[in-house]
């Protein structure tokens, strides 16, 4: 049995989600013991045990301590299962973080499974929809993974009612990950998703993100103000950085008592040091790629200095599988690190 502190680095939902995913993988029993110790709201909220659920079911697990609250739990599955299923998180909680949990470990299955995740699909905190189908699927996909995602109806906070679906193929052997350079950056693309909130809001944005970026990287013609059927009032600005190998999605939430425009300089802001910086992978994207990385059994990326989401997901993988990992800033190129991953004899 492998014992995780759960307030270590990070101390948040990852350190969960990660060691359900590499127990799910290794076969490992774990016991996890200050579960989000180093948040506000500490132990299993929705989400979390949604997660937890999720990864029982895919590997009849036995467990103990999976209730709303709980800080430890103990984690024991007993192989991988393909098959369909369905999980509700039951309110806004982030349905691409469950799905994120058990994906690494369907591609282990021996069949194709199908996951339909009901909740929040646009969740500050947490990767948007948009962001798993054209950033994490594709690098996926670049591995050599199979992997169909569906956005069939759109949740955001308080209420969620969203829904994802993903098809999974089997892809016993990952390749390794080599994500070196951003090769061929074409135009920004910028879309606003809005419900039951006035259109208006949405153009001011879209205008004001064209009066930061339209002389370097973003035109009229790539921008959309989208109308999204949601239970809640949303407005969520999104901004997608594509080049050859796969597109970069930043995401700004509106808030009540933030104007459009604060939101607009917000995303702009952090596109335009993304872009200067010059580096495939983004820091949200960082972290959530080292678990396929550490499956390949080696690979290389570069991306902005590491988060601590980051290298506290590489030193938890490092306790399941026999890899290292390693982030160095890269020589004349200040503010880019290459994270490379190798098996440890
Ligand atoms: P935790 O805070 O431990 O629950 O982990 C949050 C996860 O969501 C991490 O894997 C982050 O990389 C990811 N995440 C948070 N915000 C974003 C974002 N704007 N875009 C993509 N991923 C995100």
């Amino acid at each position: 049995m492998l014992h995780i502190d759960g307030t270590e680095g990070e101390g948040g939902g990852q350190v969960l989600r990660t060691a359900l995913t590499l127990s799910l993988l290794t076969g490992t029993p774990i016991h996890l013991d200050g579960i989000r110790g180093r948040r506000k709201n500490p132990g299993l909220q929705r989400q979390h045990l949604t997660c937890v659920q999720a990864a029982t079911a895919i590997g009849a697990a036995d467990v103990h301590g999976a209730a709303i609250g709980s800080t430890a739990l103990t984690f024991a599955p007993q192989g991988i299962r393909a098959g369909s299923y369905t999980f509700s998180v039951g309110t806004a909680g982030s349905t691409t973080l469950v799905l994120q949990t058990v994906l690494p470990a369907l591609l282990r299955a021996n069949a194709t499974s199908t996951v339909v995740i009901n909740g929040g699909t646009h969740n500050p905190m947490a990767p948007p929809f948009d962001f798993v189908q054209r950033a994490y699927a594709p690098a996926l996909q670049g591995m050599g993974a199979n992997i169909e995602l569906q956005l069939l109806r759109h949740g955001f906070y308080p209420v969620g009612g969203g829904m994802l679906s993903a098809t999974i193929e089997p892809a016993y052997q990952l390749r390794p990950l080599q994500l070196l350079e951003r090769r061929n950056p074409r135009p920004w693309r910028a879309r606003v998703l809005m419900s039951k909130l006035p259109t208006e809001i949405g153009e001011r944005e879209l205008d004001h993100l064209l009066s930061r970026l339209s002389r370097t990287h973003l035109s009229f013609d790539d921008t959309a103000l989208e109308r999204v059927d949601a239970e809640d009032p949303a407005n969520v600005l999104l901004l997608e950085l594509p080049h050859d190998t796969l597109c970069e999605v930043l995401c700004a939430f509106g808030e009540r008592g933030v104007p459009a425009e604060q939101l607009a300089d917000r995303i702009a802001t952090e596109a335009l040091m993304l872009g200067s910086a010059d580096v495939p992978v983004g820091p949200y994207l960082a972290d959530q790629l080292l678990v396929p990385m550490a499956l390949a059994g080696s690979g290389a990326f570069r991306s902005v200095r590491p988060t601590l989401h980051c290298t506290t997901n590489a030193r938890l993988i490092e306790r399941f599988l026999p890899v290292g990992f390693t982030f160095t800033e890269v020589a004349n190129r200040p503010g880019t690190w290459q994270v490379d991953c190798s098996t440890r004899s």
